[in-house]
């Protein structure tokens, strides 16, 4: 047995709920009442006993609940699907135990409800402290929710509440992002995620921007976030472990840390989720209908199956590892892929050393901190 197949797995379970679409979501989720949402666990349930003989000899050491937005969900729903989990798989004492929620459906009892399940990660969908803003494009947050949110975990000393923060909303300021990320350090967050806005076809956010109704943020303004926010983050101790998020020391998220290293595997249940085990990764169906009915009809909710070759995990090893700040294991690349990458790509990493923007040390590969916002541009020439 290899080493990546001894490793304990990640879980993820999807909750394809929300409460109205943002104008710029691409992600599986409806709007839906609570016994559609009983409907949905049942189905859960049903993939759970699918699947649960094929990881008996396997141990997970992360559980991650994403969505949608899983404190939409009525209470019970998550406590209900603790206890099915911790029956059907192995979990190690240690295992991290992640639900994202939203401030206006995070209530006093679900907060119980979650701590009482194993829940040791709260992950807090603050994006953005700018309601008139953020109501523009279609999501409803209220400051008061946000504040009863953090008041709440803080009070009972929670400890440890990851926030993610959005870039890149047309309409969106410099100043505004930095007083979103001063407000979540008074917060008492261990972790934040800062994502760039990704506008996807089929959201109402582009056809917006195609009809000229809103202008996409310039490149130079999304830079100035990103330094402004690597200043602020680095002097209050935490550290960037990979582009988009950062960390107190010992706060690193361990379920993501497994979808940049190549070699573990995860499983994903629930509608639209997929796994990557032993080198196959599998896509479940997107459609909410048919993952209920074909749980009920004891079909399975992989609707497509792929190998990923040798020279896919090799460029995938690649994009991911220089994504984090441990960079890229130049002997276990050479190992796994028989390729020394300093002797195939001597000119063009060479010609980045020399401009100053990555580092060989200890046998790693690095981007430097202030040429992340370049990475794609150094990427593209290793692979
Ligand atoms: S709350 Fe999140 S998942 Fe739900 S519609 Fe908005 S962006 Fe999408």
């Amino acid at each position: 047995m290899s080493d990546e197949e001894n490793r304990p797995l990640g879980l993820y379970i999807h909750i394809p709920f929300c409460d109205r679409k943002c104008d710029y979501c691409d992600f599986v989720s409806y709007s839906m009442d609570s016994k559609a949402q009983q409907l949905y666990l049942e189905a859960l349930f049903a993939e759970i006993d699918m699947v649960r003989s094929e990881f008996f000899d396997k141990t997970f050491d992360s559980i991650f609940i994403g969505g949608g937005t899983p404190s939409i969900v009525y209470e019970g729903f998550i406590a209900s699907l603790a206890r099915k989990l911790y029956s059907s798989f192995h979990f190690l004492d240690n295992t991290e135990f992640t639900i994202e929620v939203n401030p206006s459906s995070f209530t006093r009892e679900k907060f119980f409800e979650y701590v009482q399940a194993g829940v040791n990660r709260i992950s807090v969908g603050v994006q953005c402290l700018d309601e008139k803003l953020l109501r523009e494009h279609g999501r409803i947050q209220s400051m008061e929710n946000i504040e009863e949110t953090f008041k709440m975990l803080n009070t009972s000393q929670f400890p440890n509440i990851n926030s993610d923060v959005m870039i890149g909303l047309p309409g969106q300021t410099v100043d505004s992002v930095v007083d979103t990320i001063n407000y979540l350090l008074k917060q008492n967050v261990k972790h934040i995620s800062t994502y760039t806005l990704q506008v996807e076809r089929h959201t109402m956010l582009y056809s917006k921007l195609r009809k000229g109704r809103l202008s996409p943020m310039k490149d130079k303004t999304m830079i100035e976030i990103y330094n402004r926010i690597d200043r602020i983050l680095t002097k209050a101790g935490f550290h960037r472990y990979e582009i988009s998020n950062y960390a107190k020391p010992g706060f690193e998220c361990k379920h993501n840390l497994k979808y940049w290293d190549d070699g573990v595997s995860y499983l994903g249940l629930g509608v639209a989720a997929h796994s990557y085990i032993d080198g196959y990764r599998y896509y479940n169906t997107k459609r909410l209908d048919t993952y209920i009915d074909d749980m009920k009809d004891g079909k399975s909710a992989v609707y497509s199956r792929e190998y990923v070759s040798d020279e896919e995990r090799r460029e995938e090893r690649i994009m991911l590892s220089l994504r984090t700040t441990k960079g890229l294991d130049l002997e276990k690349f050479k190992k796994d892929f028989n390729e020394d990458l300093l002797r195939t790509h001597t000119d063009v990493i060479n010609r980045f050393i020399d401009k100053g923007m990555v580092e060989v040390k200890d046998n790693f590969l690095r981007i430097k901190n202030a040429y992340f916002a370049v990475s794609n541009s150094i990427i593209v020439e290793l692979i």
